[in-house]
């Protein structure tokens, strides 16, 4: 894999690659793209970068300051599997072409300045993380609708949701029963080879891959399993992976969503996270206190906990999140820690005695989210508990599912909706402003772009459930 600028350009001429395909992710977290012919792209590109207009991308500029240049990294250089023509790939962060600066709202240059936050600290001059995040597989409605065989049809025009006709066909009579996909064979599994293209696929799109199977949902719901990585390179990895996902998804005629619940009644789609700091080659987070964790990590762990509220408006950032985080689906509805205990919205996964598989696993997040934005935040608050040494309080070793509601009065909860972790973000989010990392503007803007275009919107319909409820009354 190239590195350098230098080699990036060699590779290009050396395969006779004549189309080149720069990314980059907008603010709610969508690659946005555009392809150069390959002498459109010389050394400067890579410090200057090349232009766009920044005012057509959600949640940025304002037309009447709209240049923007997107900057590609040499080291992200893949071939794009999913074009004709050969096309080299790469992903870029957003520059101020006025200033030179990173653009303060651009998710990429935020999870860098997270980075070098860390480093200054002195705590550690590595964080690692490891995403899962689970999907699911529907029919591809346009697709299905010639054939009248629909399960769903979603007009994302106008934000209609209609069940379809449901035909018996495909696998009906093996079709896992709701929370009961985790993980028969097949013929019950009717995914395996999808996944596996998807998986080997993003394998040669360099991503370091590990697994995949079949999730805990009904027909369709799925995950693959791919290594952890540095922050940036880990963020920049999930947007491969969800790529992927849905491109080969489509090559088979059918559709991905990574929206966390879909489904009434069956459980929703995570993405669980798993961190670590490390400095000099060294993991910090194992020690000798509870599991195995270091004074480090308890903290880091405080950190999470006690901004978890507001840290939610990042992490979960959408309406469709809190449907998820609910009891009774694994998703966790509760803001405690636990080793092995899949009810605590943060588990210290066992594992054994190598000091360097010691981590965290926070289950609130959900691929919804903005990866760099939601790592960014996570590294901030974490950073938080450990410089004010958070004590995270108890370990909670039951099932909070089965706690009494006198007992579980006193574990704090997640909240309830998009609208209230934004208000917590309104009124809790110094741990992200102080160091610089995310800017005031960068945060007003969020909260007011999620209002104006998620809240509000989702409040002004009326929901096919209240046809249910109240048509007759
Ligand atoms: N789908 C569950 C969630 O919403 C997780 C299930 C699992 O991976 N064990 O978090
Ligand atoms: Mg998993
Ligand atoms: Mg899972
Ligand atoms: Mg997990």
């Amino acid at each position: 894999m190239p590195e350098t600028p230098q080699e990036v350009l060699k590779l290009i001429k050396d395969n006779n690659i004549q189309i080149i395909d720069l990314k980059f992710i907008d603010m709610p977290g969508i690659w946005q793209h555009c392809s150069f012919y390959y002498d459109q792209i010389d050394e400067s590109s890579f410090s200057d970068g090349v232009p766009f207009d920044g005012s057509s991308i959600r949640g940025w500029k304002a037309i009447n300051e709209s240049d923007m240049s997107m900057v590609p990294d040499p080291t992200t250089a893949w071939i794009d599997p999913f074009f004709a023509e050969p096309t080299l790939s790469m992903i870029c962060s957003i520059k101020e072409p006025r200033t030179g600066e990173w653009y303060s709202r651009d998710p990429r240059s935020i999870a860098a300045k997270a980075v070098d936050y860390l480093r200054s600290t002195g705590l550690g001059d590595t964080a690692f993380f490891g995403p899962e995040a689970e999907f699911f597989v529907f029919d591809d409605v346009r697709f299905d609708q010639a054939e009248n065989k629909s399960y769903y049809y979603v007009d994302s025009v106008e934000g209609r949701w209609n069940s379809g006709k449901e035909e018996a066909g495909g696998n009906l009579g093996y079709k896992p029963r709701y929370k009961e996909g985790y993980f028969p064979v097949p013929p019950t599994d009717t995914i395996q080879d999808m996944r596996t293209e998807m998986l080997l696929t993003m394998g040669k799109c360099g991503v370091p891959i590990e697994k995949h199977h079949h999730e805990v949902a009904t027909g369709g719901q799925n995950e693959l399993g791919i290594r952890f990585d540095t922050l940036i390179k880990s963020a920049d990895n999930l947007m491969i992976y969800k790529y992927v996902i849905k491109n080969v998804a489509k090559k088979y005629g059918k559709t991905v969503t990574f929206m966390p619940k879909p489904l009434f009644n069956d459980n929703g789609s995570g993405m669980h996270t798993h961190q670590s700091i490390w400095n000099n080659g060294q993991p910090l987070f194992w020690g000798d206190g509870y599991a195995n964790l270091s004074k480090m990590a308890l903290n880091y762990i405080g950190g999470l906990l006690r901004h978890a509220p507001a840290l939610l408006a990042l992490t979960n950032p959408t309406t469709n999140s809190y449907k998820r985080l609910v009891p009774g689906f694994e998703a966790p509805v509760n803001l405690a820690y636990s080793q092995g205990n899949r009810s605590a919205s943060i588990r210290i996964p066992l594992s054994g005695t190598n000091p360097k598989a010691k981590r965290l696993e926070f289950r609130c997040p959900d691929a919804t989210c903005n990866p760099y934005l939601a790592f960014a935040a996570m590294l901030c608050a974490g950073i938080d508990g450990i410089k004010n040494e958070i004590d995270p309080g108890e370990p909670l070793d039951v099932d909070i599912y089965d706690l009494s509601p006198e007992e579980l009065s006193k574990v704090p909860s997640t909240p309830g909706s998009l609208e209230a972790a934004l208000e917590n973000l309104e009124k809790d989010h110094s741990f992200l402003t102080d160091s610089g990392v995310f800017t005031e503007d960068f945060i007003e803007n969020w909260i007011e772009y999620k209002l104006d275009n998620e809240v509000n919107p989702m409040r002004l319909r009326p929901h096919p459930y209240e046809f249910a409820l109240y048509y007759d009354v």
